[in-house]
């Protein structure tokens, strides 16, 4: 067991009490280790829920017996291709990316994650943190 956080908080001040978290084995840019990397982002329903690659994400309209839920629905379900920009919670062992923040992209194509990346500065968010290409 590395992280058991049962609900990441963003701590800087966002509107999101919540975030989402995609982890996927890969090797730290700092020491190498091949390690959990969790990359937080808010799209679809957002309410900390766990994803690995090619996962599929849940909507409020899954649930459609708790009202509420699709309050926390951010982005459009369905969408083609969307990046979502999402930051690394770090390396466990050396600590790389744990303080600064390190943008990463997940990539999410009918409504499943199909790639987690460092960020290629190519897509800007202003207030949504997605940009929807088709
Ligand atoms: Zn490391």
């Amino acid at each position: 067991m590395i992280l058991a956080e049962s609900i990441p908080a963003r701590d800087e001040g966002s509107r999101m009490s919540a975030v989402n978290v995609v982890e996927e084995k890969r090797p730290c840019p700092q020491c190498g280790s091949v390690v959990p990397w969790r990359v937080q982002f808010s799209y679809g329903n957002v309410w900390a829920y766990e994803y690995r690659v090619g996962d599929r994400l849940n909507w409020g309209c899954d649930f459609p017996d708790k009202p509420y839920a699709h309050r926390l629905d951010v982005g459009r379900p369905g969408t083609q291709q969307v990046v979502v920009l999402g930051t690394a919670e770090g390396c466990p062992i050396c600590g790389y990316g744990v303080e600064e923040l390190l943008d990463y992209e997940v990539w999410v194509e009918d409504d499943r994650i199909t790639k987690v990346q460092p960020s290629t500065g190519r897509y800007h968010v202003t207030e949504d943190e997605y940009v929807i290409l088709r």
